[in-house]
């Protein structure tokens, strides 16, 4: 049986058809007809059949350690949070949500917590990817309203990419912006990034900036077109306010392209070409992602690049506008239904008494919120205050994630109640909780996302839920109902709860109001089922959707006019200083996802990159004696870090480094890159300045470095300084060095590890061998070495799948001379397994371009992620 349903990744919002067959996804491809993708899904989306199954769900209520049964964790949460609004008021309870929730759970989140506990305590973890664009477009446009669609992209002749590696982290955009490429010989791409990344592979220019400066480039770009007579004075007039200041103060503080330059570091006639293009353009899309965005001056960098859009009155038009791109997959429905603190519900404000009274009589509630409630970082740091008393997370991970990690672990260790409902058992998060609730995870759910061109997509459930898992809807629900309000919470199916969402967006709205989905309200489950991707508004006015707003220059301000806000250009709040001289960027890697709660569960997305690195500028590493992949220890006065060196040329700016967000205790020692960042934060977002940490950078000289191979992950912490683990087919490989020197490494192992059957050890060579089994099976294999005399560890995988080791192979397994499987290198392409070995060895034969690779290795041919890397290795 075929079902079409939804990428749970990223913002791109992909469809995807899924083959279900006893009780199984099967297989997973491309939904041709969705209009996000047209078939086509990247690697992380193709593997999604992959990462489901039992194994590490949480698929019981837990309380206290203790698995109980539901209707006692849900008394023992509705209580908890009864009695702590008794005795502390309604402010001492909060929820963090998150992007991965769907937009029926979203909203009965907010509903009971705005509604009727009547506190605003409701954040998400989308104040780290987006609230900086959100509130660039409520200052400009009056509403959180995306003006763009995917089609822009193809329409546009000037693409700005700036603050996004597009090319890994929405991979099927990049691959649309550079099919556009390819049929209009006229498109233009420029990447604004500091450094370069896969997505330049279709850069016409790369401006490759000093970090923190985008607010700088586009600000001086303002006061370029405004020099150079490159206007639209017409569309300024009738369509917008506050112009002649951002005009004034642009003018005034880059008076010309030399004081820009200054300012981002940036040669000038590269600037110039940039202001050139962009000035004798029409059709102009800026897409911008979280390196806008995780920044103290993120919501002034959305405002510097709209307004070049509204003096140029490139806004509402196929081909042109800004176009910001969230991160996760449920950002946009979150923000629909008032997901962030400072939101009411459906695009409605909490600071209006018009729209808590609309919103009261809606709900049936003289209860609704009335003031803004404690974002991300004040909301953990709240906890630890004292001021918060008990905290319900829901499917996101912020013990990892968040800025100041450490501070939310303290805050969560001290707070009295704290409730996780996830559908992973083993999270840094979950970890903490008092009360664990199995929440159903993707193939189970049911609802709808909105995706970043305001796309309203079905993810529907494929499979029964494992174990005792529930919908979140269901579980806030009955949460509810046992607080007390039964009537409002009585919902059978989450149609029931889309339909209310529909009707409340067109509740007294008028046209007030951006988010209108009315048309939508009298589904009926049928059509629920049956509902075609569509972007909002859905009215009657447009009862199939709308690509693109704005286009008659009415906007939701009290005027109906756009605003230019007028941006002073400031420095990054955390400061490079001679104890911490280097700035920390941070982003996703090309096969991982968040905290890899689920990409994490296969092998195939490790191959690309196996542990956490720190990627620094090849004079840095040598200024500082640090060696490719030898391992490198960040350090600042929050946290320490340890991860591989990746050292690279000019792609790094001098100064700077980059480490991926995605490692965690459950996959590393010490790689949580969130402890490392402080917790500054935009003024009007409130979104931390994710992209821009201050820290120090030192090889790491261990004293003895080594690998194990075990059958089963170990239950704890290994004690040692370093570990990373990498999850293969039938085994977890785990790496490991330390700074303190082991006697008796014999006994060290057989402590950790279990009875040893079988050892070698060699005091010249400093090399121990040894190895465990259950049986004649394989159960472990220690190794110490250095990293890089590692031999490729393939041969030993497969030991793992046999059940009988033989006299050969045990002989082989200490001499590590039975590895003769040819050692793939890197992983590139992850869709057909190709290393970088093969590729290199096929490049050396004569396959000189992407198709004869493609054609000799099928590398490249499927989703297309790795050609920016392929393109590298052919020197293109
Ligand atoms: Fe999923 Fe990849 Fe599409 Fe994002 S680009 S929605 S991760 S398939």
């Amino acid at each position: 049986m075929q079902t079409t349903t939804t990428c749970p990744y990223c913002g791109v919002g992909c469809g995807v058809k899924a083959e279900i067959a006893d009780d199984c996804v099967v297989a997973v491809k491309g939904n041709e007809e969705h209009p996000a993708n047209f078939g086509r899904l990247c690697v992380k989306g193709s593997s999604l059949n992959e990462v489901l199954g039992a194994e590490g769900r949480l698929l019981n209520p837990v309380v206290d350690d203790e698995i109980v049964e539901w209707d006692s964790a849900l008394e023992t949460v509705a209580e908890g949070f009864k009695r702590t609004i008794m005795e502390h008021g309604p402010d001492s309870v909060a929820f963090y949500l998150s992007g991965q929730l769907l937009t029926e759970d979203y909203y009965i989140a907010n509903k009971l917590m705005k509604g009727f506990v009547g506190t605003a305590n409701v954040d998400t973890n989308s104040r780290l990817c987006m609230s900086s664009a959100v509130a660039g477009y409520k200052r400009a446009f009056g509403a959180d309203a995306v003006p763009c669609c995917y089609e822009d992209l193809e329409l546009a002749e000037l693409i700005i990419i700036t603050g996004s590696n597009a090319a890994w982290n929405h991979p099927i955009l990049f691959q649309r912006m550079k099919a556009a490429k390819a049929k209009n010989p006229n498109l233009k791409i420029v990447v604004v990034d500091p450094r370069r990344t896969a997505t330049c592979d279709i850069a016409d220019l790369h401006i490759q900036l000093k970090a923190e400066t985008d607010s700088s480039l586009f600000t001086g770009l303002l006061s370029y077109l405004a020099r150079h007579d490159h206007l639209d004075y017409e569309y300024i007039a009738n369509f917008t306010e506050g112009f002649a200041d951002a005009r004034a103060n642009a003018e005034f503080t880059f008076p010309d392209v030399d004081s820009v330059a200054k300012a981002c570091d940036l040669p000038i006639m590269q600037l110039r070409t940039f202001f050139e293009w962009y000035a004798k353009t029409e059709k102009v899309v800026t897409f911008y992602s979280q390196g806008v965005n995780q920044s103290a001056s993120g919501t002034d960098n959305s405002n510097a690049i709209i307004n070049c859009h509204l003096a140029t009155g490139r806004l509402g038009k196929e081909g042109a506008g800004p176009f910001s791109i969230t991160g996760q997959p449920n950002a946009m429905g979150g923000r629909e239904v008032g997901g962030l603190a400072n939101q009411l519900a459906a695009h409605m404000e909490l600071n209006s008494p018009e729209a808590v009274d609309c919103v009261g009589r809606f709900w049936g509630s003289d209860n609704v919120a009335t003031s803004a409630g404690y974002k991300a970082v004040d909301l953990f740091e709240a906890i630890e205050a004292g001021k918060v008393k008990a905290i319900w997370i829901m499917g996101t991970n912020p013990a990892v994630s968040l800025p100041n990690a450490d501070q939310v672990v303290r805050s969560l260790k001290q707070c009295p109640l704290v409730v996780v409902s996830d559908c992973m058992a083993h999270t840094d998060t979950v970890a903490l909780a008092n009360v664990c609730l199995p929440a159903t995870g993707w193939s189970e759910k049911n609802g709808t996302v909105t995706n970043s061109e305001r796309r309203i997509s079905r993810q529907r459930s494929l499979l029964p839920p494992s174990g005792e898992a529930k919908p979140d809807w269901w579980i806030i629900s009955e949460v509810a109902k046992r607080m007390g309000y039964e009537q409002a919470f009585n919902y059978d199916h989450p149609y029931e709860i889309f339909k209310e969402h529909a009707e409340l967006s067109g509740f007294e709205n008028n046209g007030s109001r951006a988010f209108d989905i009315s048309q939508l309200q009298d589904l009926d489950l049928k059509s629920y089922d049956a509902l075609k991707p569509q972007q909002w508004p859905v009215t009657d006015a447009a009862p199939y959707g709308t690509a693109r707003l704005f286009a008659d220059g009415k906007f939701f301000t009290p005027s109906g006019k756009a605003q230019f806000i007028t941006v002073d250009p400031h420095d990054p709040l955390q400061q490079p200083c001679d104890a911490m001289p280097f700035v920390m960027n941070t982003g996703r890697i090309r096969d991982q996802w968040h905290t890899m709660t689920h990409t994490g569960r296969t092998s195939r997305l490790f191959q690309h990159r196996e542990e956490p690195f720190v990627e620094l500028n090849r004079e840095d590493a040598e200024k500082l004696n640090i060696k490719e992949s030898e391992l490198v220890k960040l350090k600042n006065i929050q946290a320490e870090y340890i991860g591989r060196a990746r050292i690279v040329d000019t792609d790094q700016r001098r100064g700077e480094i980059f480490v991926p967000m995605h490692w965690n205790k459950q996959f590393s020692a010490k790689a949580r890159m969130g402890a490392l960042v402080q917790p500054a934060v935009d003024p009007f977002s409130g979104q931390p300045e994710g992209k821009h940490a201050v820290v120090n950078v030192e090889p790491y000289n261990p004293a003895w470095e080594g690998w194990l191979i075990t059958r089963k992950p170990l239950d704890d912490a290994l004690p040692v300084e370093y570990w990373s683990r990498v999850p293969k087919e039938s085994a977890s490989l785990y790496y490991l060095a330390d700074s303190i020197k082991i006697e008796d490494m014999r006994s060290w192992c057989q402590q950790q590890f279990g009875e040893i059957d079988i050892w070698l050890e060699d005091a010249n060579q400093k090399s121990f061998r040894a190895a465990g089994l259950n049986g004649e099976q394989l159960e472990w294999a220690f190794f110490r070495m250095p990293y890089g005399q590692i031999p490729s560890t393939l041969w030993l995988e497969q030991l793992f799948a046999e059940t009988e080791v033989n006299m050969d192979q045990r002989r082989f397994l200490l001499s590590v001379t039975g590895c003769e499987l040819e050692d793939p290198g890197e992983i590139i392409c992850s869709c057909y397994q190709v290393g970088s070995h093969a590729i290199e060895d096929a490049i050396q034969q004569g396959c000189n371009s992407l198709d004869a690779l493609g054609n000799k290795l099928k590398c490249g041919t499927n989703c297309g992620s790795c050609i920016p890397e392929l393109n590298g290795m052919l020197g293109k």
